[in-house]
C-alpha cells in the first residue's frame, strides 16, 4: 500500500508527488489519460513534421517558481527554449510594443517606437518589481498566509513607499496605463499580459496581474521547453520514478473512499481500491472533488453551498497550426517574438473582455499567438513555423456578435466558423497568413475537456483569477490552505491558491500540507509512547543506580 495517492498528472499532481517521494514516501499517481501532463502536453497531431504543445507553450511561472526550481529538472533531462523576443503586440499602424529580456532593451524599444517619456516610466515599473523581487513571488507562491515571506514583503513594501505600492497592487490595467504612459504600446504589452487571465482591463488587480506576467518576461523570459511541453512533464516523471514514485494512466479516479471523516484511498472506473496509508492528493478541480468524488455526505453544508457560487474563468477556442513559412507581419518585430498578443487598441481588448463577461462571443477575439519554432527551432523543419493561438469564449454563449451565429453546440461548422474568425484576427496583422497554412487543428471546448476532464467547460485556470476567488476565498471562502474538510485528503490543483498557471505551487503547498499533518499526528501518537519509554528507562536506570 502507497503512502500517498495522488489523483491527477498534471504539474501541479506531479510537482506534489516528487515532494513527497523525495521526503521517503511510497507515491503512486493516478491519472485519467492515457499519457501524464495534464494541460502539459506535446504531439505531433497536426501535422507528423511539426511538434505541437497541445494546450499550455510558455513558462515563466515554472522558471520563477521555487517549487519547481528546488526539483532541479535539468538534472532530469529539461532544457529551456527562448525566442528572440518575449512578447509582441503589433499595433494596426505598423508600430509594435516588443518585450524583451532585460531592462535596458525594453527602455530602447519604447524609447524609439513610443517616445522617452513611456520609457521612463517602464524603469519606474521595473525599479518596483527589483524593490519587491524575490520576496512577492515567494509570498505568492507558498501557502497563505504566507507567513516568512510576508514579513519580508511587507519590509519590502515599506521600504517601497508601501502605500503608494498597495494602491498600485489594485489598479485596474485600463488607468495604470493612463496614468503611467501617453503612448498606447506599454499599456497594451500589460493590458495583454493581464488578459492572460479573466479579467477585465477594469477589473481591480488586473494592473499588477499584467505587470507581474511582464516583470518575469522582462526577468526571466517566457521559455518554452526544448522538444515540446511533454518534455517538461517527462522530466517530473522521470524524477519521481527515480525516486521511487510511480505514475498510472488509463486510471480514472471515481471516488475517494472515506469513512469516518478520513479519506482511506480511492476507487478507479474499473472498480479497483487503491487504499492510501496516509494521504490521498487531489489534483483535479475543486468541483471535481467536492460532491463528486468525495460525496456529499463526507463534507460540511456549507462546502455544499459555498460550490454553489463557485466561478470558473473563462471557456477556450485554441487552433494549431503547421505553416509552409513564417508568419507574414506587417509589423517585423512580430517575427523574433515568441508569443504575440492581437488586439487593436485598449478599447477592442476591453470590449473583448466585457463581451465574454455577458455571454457574448466577441466578432473581434482577442488573441494569444505562439511562434514556437522562432522559440525552439527543432519544432519543425527550417523556414517553417508551428503555431497555435488561443481566444477565450464565454461559458455559455448567449449570443454571437460575429455574423456566424456560433451558439456553444461546437458542432463542425460552429467549430471551423470560430477558427476562421481567430484565422481573421492573424489576418489584420498578418496579411497573408492563410495562405501559409498547410495543416489545422481546432480544438473546441469540449475537445479540451475530453484531453483533459479538469479544463471543464474549456476552463483553463482551475476557476476565475478574479479577486473573491484568490488567497483566503480560493477555491471557497476558508483558509486559502490546501487542507479539505476530510482528513487525510488535500486540494492540489490549481482551483488552490495561488491558482492557474505551471508553477506547482498548489501541488508543492499539497504535499507539505500532507507531511505537516502527518509529522505532527506522528508526534501526537509517538510522544505519549516516547515519554512512557524514557519514564520507564530512567525508572529501570534508577533502580540500578
Ligand atoms: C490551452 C491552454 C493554454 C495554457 N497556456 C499556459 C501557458 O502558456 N503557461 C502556463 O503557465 N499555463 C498555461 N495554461 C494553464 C496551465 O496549463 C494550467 O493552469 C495547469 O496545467 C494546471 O495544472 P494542474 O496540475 O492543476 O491541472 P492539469 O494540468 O489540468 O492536470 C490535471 C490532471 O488530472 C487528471 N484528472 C482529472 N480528473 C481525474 C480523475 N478523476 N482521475 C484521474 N485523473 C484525473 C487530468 O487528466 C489531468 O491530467 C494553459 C492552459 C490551457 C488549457
Amino acid at each position: 500500500m502507497p503512502d500517498a495517492i495522488v489523483i491527477g498528472a498534471g504539474p501541479n499532481g506531479l510537482v506534489a508527488a516528487n515532494i513527497l517521494a523525495d521526503a521517503g514516501w511510497q507515491v503512486e499517481v493516478l491519472e485519467s489519460q492515457s499519457e501524464p501532463g495534464g494541460a502539459v502536453r506535446s504531439d505531433r497531431g497536426v501535422h507528423p513534421g511539426y511538434v505541437h504543445d497541445v494546450f499550455s507553450s510558455f513558462y515563466p511561472l515554472a522558471a520563477a517558481s521555487p517549487a519547481i526550481g528546488a526539483l532541479d529538472l535539468g538534472a532530469h533531462g529539461l532544457r529551456w527554449s527562448h525566442a528572440p523576443t518575449v512578447l509582441a503586440h503589433p499595433l494596426p499602424d505598423g508600430r509594435c510594443a516588443t518585450l524583451h529580456r532585460g531592462v535596458t532593451a525594453n527602455c530602447a524599444g519604447l524609447e524609439s517606437a513610443f517616445g522617452g517619456a513611456d520609457a521612463e516610466a517602464w524603469q519606474r515599473l521595473s525599479q518596483l518589481w527589483e524593490d519587491l523581487d524575490p520576496h512577492l513571488v515567494r509570498s505568492l507562491f507558498t501557502p497563505f498566509p504566507p507567513v516568512r515571506a510576508g514579513v519580508a514583503m511587507a519590509a519590502r513594501l515599506r521600504a517601497a513607499d508601501g502605500l503608494r505600492t498597495l494602491r498600485f497592487l489594485t489598479l485596474p490595467v485600463r488607468r495604470l496605463a493612463q496614468e503611467e504612459f501617453t503612448e498606447p504600446g506599454a499599456g497594451l504589452l500589460l493590458a495583454g499580459c493581464a488578459l492572460h487571465a479573466d479579467l477585465l482591463p477594469e477589473s481591480v488587480g488586473s494592473a499588477a496581474f499584467g505587470w507581474l506576467m511582464a516583470m518575469l518576461g522582462q526577468q526571466v523570459g517566457w521559455p518554452a521547453p526544448v522538444g515540446g511541453a511533454a518534455a517538461l512533464t517527462a522530466a517530473l516523471v522521470r524524477r519521481l520514478e527515480a525516486s521511487g514514485g510511480s505514475v498510472h494512466c488509463d486510471a480514472r479516479v471515481v471516488e475517494v473512499v472515506v469513512r469516518g471523516g478520513r479519506a482511506l484511498g480511492v476507487r478507479t472506473a474499473d472498480g479497483q481500491s487503491h487504499r492510501a496509508r496516509r494521504a490521498v492528493l487531489a489534483d483535479v478541480p475543486a468541483p471535481t472533488l467536492y460532491g463528486a468524488l468525495v460525496g456529499w455526505e463526507h463534507l460540511p453544508p456549507r462546502t455544499r453551498a459555498d460550490l454553489r457560487r463557485f466561478q470558473w474563468d473563462f471557456s477556450t477556442v485554441k487552433v494549431d497550426w503547421a505553416l509552409e513559412g513564417p508568419i507574414p507581419w506587417t509589423a517585423p518585430e512580430a517575427a523574433a517574438a515568441g508569443t504575440v498578443h492581437l488586439g487593436a487598441d485598449l478599447d477592442e481588448l476591453s470590449d473583448y473582455a466585457l463581451q465574454l463577461s455577458t455571454g457574448r462571443l466577441p466578432r473581434r477575439p482577442f488573441a494569444l499567438l505562439g511562434q514556437m519554432t522562432t522559440t525552439d527551432p527543432g519544432r519543425s523543419p527550417a523556414g517553417t513555423e508551428s503555431a497555435w493561438a488561443y481566444t477565450h469564449v464565454p461559458q455559455v454563449i448567449r449570443d454571437d456578435l460575429g455574423d456566424a451565429g456560433i451558439t456553444g453546440r461546437w458542432d463542425t461548422r460552429e467549430t471551423e466558423a470560430m477558427a476562421e474568425r481567430i484565422e481573421d484576427q492573424v489576418e489584420r496583422f498578418a496579411p497573408g497568413f492563410r495562405d501559409r497554412i498547410v495543416a489545422r487543428r481546432v480544438l473546441t471546448p469540449p475537445l479540451l475537456e475530453e484531453r483533459d476532464p479538469s479544463l471543464v467547460g474549456g476552463a483553463i485556470n482551475g476557476g476565475t483569477t478574479a479577486p473573491h476567488q484568490q488567497l483566503v476565498f480560493r477555491p471557497v471562502p476558508g483558509t486559502g490552505r490546501p487542507e479539505t474538510p476530510v482528513a487525510g485528503l488535500y486540494l492540489a490543483s490549481s482551483s488552490a491558491h495561488p491558482g492557474g498557471g505551471v508553477h506547482g505551487a498548489c501541488g508543492a503547498n499539497a504535499a507539505r500540507a500532507a507531511l505537516r499533518s502527518h509529522r505532527l499526528l506522528a508526534g501526537r501518537v509517538l510522544a505519549p509512547g516516547l515519554a512512557a519509554a524514557q519514564r520507564l528507562l530512567s525508572g529501570r536506570r534508577g533502580q540500578h543506580e
